[in-house]
C-alpha cells in the first residue's frame, strides 16, 4: 500500500470538519491510473472508470482531468458524466436490466451505449437499425470474483446476454442490420486471477468473426485492491502481457485491430477514500471490549453486506498499547464493522479512519435510522475542499409531503 494521507493529517480533518466524515485524495486515485496505463502503454487500451463507485461531481470532474473515460450504469450517471466535463464520446452506458426508453435517452445525448437484453437488442434494431453503433454485453458462463455477490458472469447471472443464445443475437444483428461496435463482459469484482481475463477474451474471440463491424472488446472491471497487509492485488502488468499474448495469438478477421477496453471501479478510487468516525462509547462486557463509533452501515455497507475487511487505524492514539476490539456503529440493527481486531488503545472521542472507503462507501450509504449522510472533503495538491455539506436536518423531510 501506497500514498496513504497521515494519520496526523487525517484527525485534522476530521477536528475541522467534524465526523463522520470521507476524506478522498485526489493523487492516489492518479497514481493508480498511472499504474493501468503505464502497464498498457504498449497496446492499443482504454480505461473507463466505473463511476458508480463514486459519483461525487468533483471526482468526477477529476478523473476527467487526467484523461481516463467514465462507465456508466444509468442515465443519471451519463447526465453526471456530462456534467462533469465528459465528452459524449468518452462515455459508455452499460445497461443492466433497464427500460428502453433510458437507451433512447442515451443515444439522443450520444454516448456509447452496450446493450444486456435479447428485448432491447430488437427494439434497438426497430428503432436505429444500421444508423447507430452498439455494443453488447455477454454472459460468459464464467465464474469469477471475491464472492458470488459480485460475481456477474455465471450461468445463472442476470447480467448480459448469455453466449449460448447468440444464434438469436446472430438473427436480430441480420435482420436489422444492427452495426455492433464492441463485445463486452465483465465477470465481476475483485478478481485476482488475470486467467479469468484470459478466458474472457477466448469466450469472445470465437465470437468476433461474426461482427464484421466490430471495433473494441470491453473486457469489464473488476481488479482487486489490497484492503490489508500481505492482500493480493491483480497484477496489471501480468494482466497487460497476458492480454497482449492473447490478442497476438488471434488473428482478428479482416486484418483491423481491436482496441480493449476496461471497466475499473474500484481500482481507481477505492484506496484514495478513508472514513473517519469518532468514538461515541466504550462498553466492555464479560467476552468483548465494544467500540461504538458515530456511524455504522448507513455509512459504510461493506463489512456488513460483503463480509468485507476494512482496515482501521486510532488515529487519535497510533502509539497506544494494542487491544482486541468489536467496532460497531450506532444504528439500531447490527451493524459490526469489526470483530477481534487489534486497534492501538481505544478511548471515547478518539477518531477512528476505515480504509479503502473510496469505492461503494458514501456511494451506497442512506439515511437508515434518519441519521445524516457524512460530509465529503477532497485533498488535491495539499489542499482540502469540502465537497459535500453533511446533511441537516431540511433533508431528512425533503421531498416528503406532510399531509396530516
Ligand atoms: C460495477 C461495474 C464495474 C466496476 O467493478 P469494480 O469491481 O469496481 O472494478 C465495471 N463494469 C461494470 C459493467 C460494472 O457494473
Amino acid at each position: 500500500m501506497s500514498q496513504h494521507l497521515s494519520n496526523g493529517y487525517l484527525a485534522q480533518l476530521a477536528t475541522e470538519f467534524g465526523t463522520p466524515l470521507y476524506v478522498y485524495h485526489a493523487e492516489k486515485i492518479k497514481e493508480q491510473y498511472a499504474k493501468l496505463t503505464t502497464a498498457f502503454r504498449n497496446s492499443n487500451t482504454v480505461f473507463f472508470y466505473a463511476c458508480k463507485a463514486l459519483t461525487n461531481i468533483n471526482i468526477l470532474k477529476y478523473i476527467c482531468s487526467i484523461g481516463a473515460n467514465v462507465d456508466c450504469s444509468s442515465i443519471n450517471e451519463v447526465k453526471l458524466a456530462l456534467h462533469a466535463g465528459f465528452p459524449s464520446s468518452r462515455i459508455l452506458y452499460t445497461s443492466n436490466g433497464i427500460a428502453f426508453s433510458e437507451i433512447e435517452e442515451a443515444v439522443e445525448l450520444g454516448v456509447i451505449i452496450n446493450v444486456d437484453s435479447l428485448s432491447n437488442l430488437e427494439k434497438f434494431g426497430v428503432k436505429y437499425g444500421h444508423s447507430y453503433p452498439v455494443g453488447l454485453r455477454l454472459r460468459p458462463n464464467i465464474m469469477a470474483g471475491g464472492n458470488l455477490k459480485i460475481s456477474t458472469g455465471h450461468d445463472k447471472s442476470k447480467f448480459g446476454i448469455p453466449v449460448d443464445q447468440i444464434d438469436r443475437i446472430l438473427e436480430l444483428v441480420s435482420k436489422y442490420n444492427i452495426r455492433i461496435s464492441d463485445l463486452h463482459i465483465h465477470t465481476g469484482s475483485e478478481i485476482k486471477d488475470v486467467e479469468v481475463f484470459v478466458k474472457g477474451i477466448e469466450v469472445l474471440f470465437g465470437l468476433i468473426p461474426h461482427f464484421k463491424h466490430l471495433e473494441f472488446i470491453d473486457l469489464g472491471g473488476g481488479f482487486k485492491v489490497p484492503y490489508k497487509d500481505g492482500d493480493v492485488s491483480t497484477d496489471i502488468d501480468l494482466l497487460a502481457e497476458k492480454v497482449n499474448e492473447s490478442f497476438a495469438e488471434h488473428a482478428i478477421p479482416g486484418g483491423k485491430p481491436l482496441q480493449v477496453w476496461f471497466e475499473p471501479g474500484k481500482f481507481l478510487v477505492s484506496e484514495c477514500g478513508y472514513l473517519i468516525t469518532q468514538v461515541n462509547v466504550m462498553k466492555e462486557t464479560a467476552s468483548t471490549t465494544f467500540v461504538s463509533v458515530n456511524s455504522g452501515f448507513n455509512h459504510l455497507i461493506r463489512p456488513m453486506f460483503y463480509d468485507s475487511y476494512h482496515h482501521i487505524v486510532n488515529i487519535s492514539n497510533p502509539e497506544g498499547a494494542e487491544k482486541k476490539y468489536a467496532v460497531v456503529g450506532n444504528i439500531c440493527e447490527t451493524d459490526t464493522f469489526a470483530w477481534d481486531r487489534p486497534l492501538n488503545e481505544v478511548r471515547e472521542g478518539d477518531f477512528l479512519a476505515f480504509y479503502n472507503a473510496g469505492a461503494y462507501g458514501f456511494e451506497m450509504s442512506s439515511n437508515f435510522n434518519s441519521r445524516y449522510k457524512p460530509a465529503e472533503v477532497l485533498v488535491l495538491d495539499g489542499k482540502a475542499h469540502l465537497i459535500r455539506k453533511r446533511d441537516q436536518f431540511e433533508d431528512l423531510l425533503r421531498n416528503q409531503i406532510e399531509v396530516l
